[in-house]
């Protein structure tokens, strides 16, 4: 599954629209301290359907939600859209009648927050197994935020397992038959 571009308004630092292209390969953002680095890569963790205010570095999610500077006020909603590219059709069979598909997520300050996938209107969860099974999303191993790794050396082992089962793959496999259970 390879991203090809991130767009956010209001959200954190991002107040402006700003369009990152990501071309195929290896992408790297350099910038001084504060300059928003982190917060381009828990935009990517919260479209993809971050619940944890925590991981986002707040204490609650309308945290993400630019809250103004002393030259503009704050804003009261965000939005963040990535466009993934789905040309060999791995995507879960509800949206696999596209090539592309873009996902966004907005929030709306003390209304919590809206999915949409190619302006269709979904649930948090579809966007969550969305990701899942491409060995990414919010919770992948693949952001690597910091603390993370001695988190690792010194986790529980059924958190390790965790780390294994995205490793093979099966990670939404959990997720599906939890919804089946609760059918
Ligand atoms: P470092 O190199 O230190 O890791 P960074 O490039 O990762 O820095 P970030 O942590 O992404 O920087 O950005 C921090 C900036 O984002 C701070 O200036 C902070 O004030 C701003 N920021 C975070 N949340 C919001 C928000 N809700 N509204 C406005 N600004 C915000
Ligand atoms: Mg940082």
């Amino acid at each position: 599954m390879h991203f090809s571009k991130l767009r956010l308004a209001g959200f954190k630092s991002f107040v402006d629209p700003t369009e990152v292209v990501i071309e195929p390969g290896l992408t790297g953002v350099v910038g001084p301290n504060g300059c928003g680095k982190s917060n381009l890569v828990e935009a990517l963790r919260w479209v993809m359907g971050e619940t944890s205010a925590k991981q986002m570095r707040g204490d609650g999610m309308d945290d993400v939600i630019f809250g103004g500077t002393t030259s503009r006020p704050k804003r009261n909603m965000a939005e963040v859209s990535l466009v993934v590219a789905n040309e060999d059709r791995r995507a879960p069979a509800q949206f696999n009648d596209a090539e592309e598909l873009e996902i966004i997520r907005r929030i709306e300050r003390e209304r919590g927050s809206h999915y949409r996938v190619n302006g269709r209107e979904v649930r948090a969860r579809d966007v969550q197994l969305l990701f899942a099974d491409a060995a990414t999303g919010a919770r992948s191993a693949g952001l690597v935020s910091q603390g993370k790794i001695g988190s690792i050396v010194q986790a529980k082992p059924t958190d390790r397992r965790a780390l294994l089962e995205e490793a093979a793959n099966i990670r939404g496999l959990h997720t599906r038959r939890h919804e089946a259970e609760l059918r």
